[in-house]
């Protein structure tokens, strides 16, 4: 027993929100995540923070695992707003531009290169953040290796019955393991996330593409099933997750720019 009035601080290892500069300042930080979230509905069991909360835990979590092997792996503070255009008719949907997005981008990956990262992990929780071309074009003009994750596609979704695209199954399980005070205790009210196909044959066969009107795509702003997630599904799944994302960033540690591919 300490009886100190420090008992119960608990920041945890390499989230910069919860640090202090002299925790930050010695040492090597070679790997930073950048979590990208979104502020949008999501069926109306799930908060509107659930692509936000979801990145910034897992990338605190990938931090901890990160730590645990040795490798010092900082989670930057999440970005809270994604590109939601095709769902700026839903209340406090809250859209961030593409180019806004590289501006942010921009200044964030220039922040961080005096201070030795040489990775910088895009953590990202929303699939309307198509993050591929602010990478495409930032990378030339900065020494730090960009690289992207979407964090739902870094485990096995065979532990789904399906995974779902928006607000379904895969999210609803995650959320119920990280934040279940967060999801709508009542099932009977849960949306089932039907979304209507194309009119277009090209959009249906995979070939084209169109932005999705949500409003005009699915009536209880949910696209897949929450149904069958559970907090069991949400705990192997994220877990699983985090290990191979931890494992992507103690090789981006010691990675050289200049030999990726072999
Ligand atoms: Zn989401």
């Amino acid at each position: 027993m300490s009886g100190t009035s420090h008992d119960g601080y608990a920041p945890r290892a390499g989230v910069l929100d919860e640090q202090t500069w002299p925790a930050m300042r010695d040492g090597a930080w070679s790997v930073a995540m950048l979590p990208f979230g979104a502020t949008e509905p999501h069926n109306t069991h799930l908060p509107y923070g659930t692509d936000t909360i979801m990145a910034r835990e897992v990338a605190a979590r990938v931090a901890a695992a990160c730590a645990a092997q040795g490798v010092p792996v900082v989670a930057l503070p999440a970005v809270p707003f994604g590109v939601n255009t095709t769902q700026l008719d839903l209340r406090f949907t809250i859209n961030m531009m593409p180019s806004t997005q590289l501006a942010l981008l921009r200044d964030v990956v220039h922040s961080l290169e005096p201070h030795g990262v040489r990775a910088l992990v895009l953590l990202n929780a929303h699939g309307g953040n198509e993050l591929r071309a602010l990478v495409r074009e930032l990378q030339p003009s900065t020494p730090i290796i960009l690289a992207i994750v979407n964090w739902w596609q870094a485990g096995d979704h065979g532990v789904f019955a399906e995974a779902g695209d928006h607000a379904g199954e895969l999210e609803t399980a995650a959320i119920l393991h990280v934040a279940p005070q967060l999801v709508v205790p009542d099932r009977a009210t849960w949306g089932d996330g039907h979304a209507k196909a194309s009119v277009f044959d090209g959009v249906r066969g995979g070939w084209a593409w169109v932005p999705r009107r949500w409003t005009q795509v699915t009536a209880d702003t949910g696209v897949g099933d929450p149904r069958a997630a559970t907090a069991e599904k949400g705990a192997a799944f994220v877990a699983q997750a985090v290990e191979r994302i931890a494992g992507f960033c103690v090789q981006l540690a010691d990675a050289d720019p200049h030999a990726m591919w072999v």
